[in-house]
């Protein structure tokens, strides 16, 4: 049976979740920053076409920001989550099939749906998706899931288009692939756009009409796979359940450099107990805990990065051990005197909970592993209803700054207004007679 694919897309994701809650964002040049107000993550359209570069660092734009009045907020991930996910669940009602390829992305498998005419059918799922979520998306369709991003580009900035382009037959292939730059294609990285470049392969047609020994040849089987896709032949199917992690890392920037044992090591402990806490969440449990720790690489002089690993006696994904190997792990990188700047753990040789050996030394004991396994369940349902880190580790520390989970600086937070009972949007109605 002949596929057919669509990607949709948020528009500017971060920014138009802002919208939702703040309509008088509407029309204004918008940035979204990275974790500690670090750099841009994310423009509106007004913002880009102010040319603001992504991943400017703030100091730097801070006098365009001022020039131009550009609304600058702090990213808000439990916002950007839960909008995420009723999108998806949204789009989940117009087919059956259909992979979450990113926070903002999800292709769609529209087989059997020709009869609804494709074009039609992918506005209908933009006008449901923004009347649903309040979120803009594009819709890009076409045989394979290459094709499908670069209709997707097309219907982002095309005024024609409208928001859904539909690639229908070889002559609007050949037509968008000329006006798609090499570096633009799916799948093709920097390293490959300089070699296919400096072969004088310079659009995506051009590539289209590359001899396939020869993509096979300079770019294996990954190039070829992504040659044939744009000859319309799918090599790519949609993946349902995505591949299970091969790591989990948690680590942050500190606003201020932390010079004590016991802050540095509160730290560790915390971003342990939230790394567990995505290991449960996707059934996974890890036999190494590595923790590293860093001062500010602009300062030469004082520089130190270490890195220490610690193995728990069986794979696991219990808070109390990954926060015991993580502590055992941070006494080899702690040096006094220093100022550190980051820190982060990193869980590797992550599977999948169920795939659990039992070893020589340390056989299964079924008992307490349920026990285990019903404490976590019960410490993540009381976190989940009563805010996260309510319930932790007291080598996490007792303080605010544990408390709230804040290592960052956020100045420009928008509140959680969908995920948050105190942070509720409030509506006012004026009473009029
Ligand atoms: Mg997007």
């Amino acid at each position: 049976m002949k596929q057919t694919f669509a990607l949709v897309d948020c528009n500017n994701f971060f920014v138009s979740c802002e919208r939702v809650f703040n309509p008088r964002l509407e029309g204004c040049p918008v940035i979204v920053l990275s974790n500690n107000d670090g750099c841009i993550i994310a423009r509106s359209n007004e913002a880009k076409a102010l040319s603001i570069p992504m991943g400017m660092p703030l100091f730097k734009a801070r006098s365009l920001i001022r020039h131009y009045g550009i609304e600058v907020y702090s990213s808000n991930y439990p916002l950007y989550g839960d909008m995420s996910a009723r999108v998806m669940n949204a789009l989940g009602s117009f087919t059956p099939n259909m992979e979450i390829y990113s926070i903002d992305e999800a292709f769609l498998g529209l087989a059997g749906f020709e009869h609804r005419g494709l074009n039609d059918y992918g506005h209908d799922i933009r006008k449901a998706i923004k009347k649903w979520t309040g979120i803009p998306v594009s819709v890009g369709i076409a045989e394979t899931k290459t094709l499908a991003k670069i209709a997707g580009h097309v219907a982002k900035k095309s005024v024609e288009a409208d928001g859904s382009f539909t690639i229908t037959d070889e002559a609007t292939r050949r037509d968008i692939l000329a006006q798609t730059l090499i570096r633009d294609i799916w799948g093709i990285g920097s390293r490959w756009a300089r070699m296919l470049n400096s072969q004088g392969i310079e659009t995506a047609l051009d590539f289209h009409d590359t001899p396939e020994h020869w993509v096979r040849k300079h770019m294996g089987v990954t190039g070829a796979r992504t040659l044939l896709e744009l000859k319309g032949q799918p090599c790519l199917d949609l993946e349902s359940h995505p591949p299970d992690k091969k790591t989990i890392r948690v680590s942050r920037s500190f606003a201020k450099p932390v010079t004590t044992r016991q802050a540095l090591r509160e730290s560790v402990a915390a971003f342990a107990a939230r790394a567990a806490e995505k290991m449960r969440r996707s059934s996974l449990v890890c036999s190494i805990v590595n923790v590293f720790v860093v001062t500010n690489h602009f300062d030469p002089q004082t520089y130190y990065r270490g890195s220490a690993s610690s193995h728990p006696p069986i794979p696991t994904n219990h808070t109390p051990d990954i926060t015991r190997a993580a502590l055992i792990a941070f006494e080899s990188v702690w040096r006094p005197g220093l100022q550190f700047k980051g820190a982060g753990v990193m869980m590797l040789g992550l599977i999948r909970a169920e795939n659990i050996q039992g070893q020589l030394f340390f056989p299964p004991d079924t008992l307490a592993d349920a026990r285990k396994e019903r404490l976590m369940a019960a410490f993540d349902k009381i976190n989940t209803s009563a805010g996260s880190n309510a319930l932790r580790m007291a080598s996490v520390g007792v303080n605010e700054r544990a408390k709230s989970g804040v290592y960052t600086v956020q100045k420009h937070h928008s509140p959680r207004y969908t995920t948050c009972w105190s942070e509720l949007p409030i509506v006012r109605a004026e009473a009029s007679i």
